[in-house]
């Protein structure tokens, strides 16, 4: 299907305006497969157009992954090259404002040995985590989405291509509200603006602790970090002010609890796809704060992996507030795409918590973080519990509690 140029002009400019919010001479780095060509000059024009000094491009490809992947041997591929490296190390002086626009199709790698690829991933994860972390709250990122074939068949695979890009493009401009009645810049506003005040009134509250319940099964206490705030929407570059919006779209608002202190069981409201597999209709227990048992009908053995990738895969890192409303909820379908499933209702993730929602975070070292109780991971991976009959309450240090989510949804 052909979505028109003026559609996608402005979808380029929402996602370098609004999301990264590119300031005059920064660095600009965009990650894209290179099917999407395209709109890869679209948004680096708008960069430029916004100021940018240099735009660079990371070009993605599936199909180059998994050639990899297939002939070259796990020893190679798990290799950081110097040059990559140094790649890696440029990024802590130039602070680029990253742009990554996922088009993945979510079963790129399917069928290949699992167990090279979590290898893989976790050598090479582990040589970039420093210069991951060195960069953490000092520059912009926006994550997007551009519909691919592939990815749109994996979604509706009953539709013909064109039908099925059709439906994946009205899902994805309805999510990031692009062709509504109201311009998107405004409807942005006025959206970031509402998880603000949310965010806002959960701060004021201080709870210490959240009890989850729903029929399906979950039953589980969380005890939050005191002094952690609860953040949404946007974030601020430490280093320059800049408000930006790391994913389009956004739904959530989100903090890590304390690592290392939960108990009960969540059950999962929708599958999740990991390492290009889905894990189906699973539950996780936790005894004093770690999974200590999982059940999933599907994927049972990748969950069990999942949950052991390090020692504190099997910890949370996060703790996420999503009402049933949420316009990737109405779309109704699996995206088999973090970025939106993990916005379609209420969520935890397993693995790495979020420093930077600790006053001062942003200039905390690791170790300084996890004694503060944010949990240190190589993976982060959101899993969904927002059921319909979804009730969270809070507790505070003096015993009180109040009512956060009845039913799915905000309760007030
Ligand atoms: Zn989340």
């Amino acid at each position: 299907m052909q979505v028109n140029r003026q559609l996608l002009s402005e979808y380029a400019r929402l996602i370098v305006r609004t999301g990264a919010n590119v300031q005059p001479g920064q660095a600009v780095q965009l990650s894209i497969a290179v099917e999407q060509h395209e709109f890869a000059a679209m948004v680096t024009e708008e960069a430029y157009l916004a100021g940018a000094k240099k735009v660079n491009l990371n070009w993605l490809s599936d199909g180059q992954d998994r050639l990899h992947y297939r002939y070259a041997d796990e020893e190679t591929l798990s290799v950081t090259l110097p040059w990559e490296e140094e790649k890696l190390r440029q990024m802590t002086e130039d602070l680029p404002v990253r742009i990554f626009v996922e088009s993945e199709d979510p079963d790129a790698l399917a069928g290949l040995d699992p167990e090279k690829l979590s290898h893989v991933r976790q050598r090479r994860a582990a040589v970039a985590k420093p210069y991951r972390d060195a960069i953490d709250g000092k520059h912009q990122w926006c994550i997007a989405a551009l519909p691919s074939e592939a990815w749109a068949k994996k979604c509706f695979p009953d539709c013909s291509v064109e039908e099925a890009m059709s439906r994946l493009w009205d899902a994805v401009l309805s999510t990031v509200r692009i062709g509504g009645e109201k311009d998107a810049v405004a409807a942005w506003q006025e959206h970031t603006a509402r998880i603000s005040e949310k965010s806002a009134w959960l701060n004021a509250q201080h709870f210490t602790s959240l009890r989850y319940e729903s029929r399906n099964g979950t039953d589980f206490t969380v005890e939050l970090i005191p002094e952690a705030s609860w953040e949404g929407a946007g974030s601020v570059n430490q280093e320059n002010g800049a408000y930006y919006i790391p994913n389009m779209p956004t739904e959530e608002i989100f903090t890590s609890p304390r690592a290392g202190k939960c108990e009960g069981t969540l059950v999962a409201v929708k599958p999740l796809s990991w390492n290009g597999q889905l894990i189906e209709d699973f539950s996780i227990t936790f005894r004093d704060g770690k999974a200590v048992s999982c059940r999933a009908s599907k994927g049972q053995a990748l969950l069990e992996k999942m949950l052991r990738m390090d020692e504190n895969a099997c910890m949370l890192g996060e703790v996420a507030l999503v009402p049933k409303e949420s316009p990737v909820n109405h779309c109704g379908f699996l995206f088999y795409n973090t970025l939106f499933d993990e916005n379609a209702c209420c969520h935890f993730a397993v693995g790495q918590g979020f420093k930077e929602v600790l006053p001062d975070g942003d200039n905390l070292t690791t170790e300084e973080a996890t004694a503060r109780g944010i949990n240190d991971s190589i993976i982060h991976v959101d899993f969904m519990v927002g059921a319909e009959d979804l009730n969270i309450t809070g507790f505070r240090a003096d015993g009180s509690s109040a009512p956060i989510f009845r039913d799915g949804t905000w309760a007030e």
